[in-house]
């Protein structure tokens, strides 16, 4: 299966061009009475990706969901084969469809 991700710099790219970066998790806490496991679980989280059963982890939509629609997910992607740039976009995970930016079929 093949899709196309809109890079912010290159445009529409096939999907082989970037690399998975992980689901979007947020601001990254920096509260001060933040515990050394909550920091060292969102860093394990957000350092690597697709490391797995993560779904669930209570982390998800923890605070007001930025515009996203309850059935899409925010994640980073990096474009390695092109412009090197980390950017996030919202896909449908149903239909690995880009929700956000995109001008519809394209
Ligand atoms: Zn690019």
């Amino acid at each position: 299966m093949t899709f196309r991700l809109t890079c912010p710099v290159c445009g529409k790219r096939d999907i082989r061009e970037f690399t998975f970066g992980g689901q979007e998790r947020g601001p990254r806490p920096e509260q001060p009475g933040l515990s050394a496991e909550e920091h060292f679980r969102w860093v394990q989280f957000r350092m690597i990706p697709g490391a797995g059963a993560e779904a669930g982890a209570g982390a998800e939509d923890a605070g007001a969901p930025a515009g996203g629609r309850a059935d899409t997910r925010r994640e980073w992607w990096y474009h390695g084969q092109g412009c090197g740039v980390w950017f996030r976009t919202t896909r449908d995970p149903m239909t690995n469809r880009e929700v956000e930016g995109g001008g519809g079929q394209g």
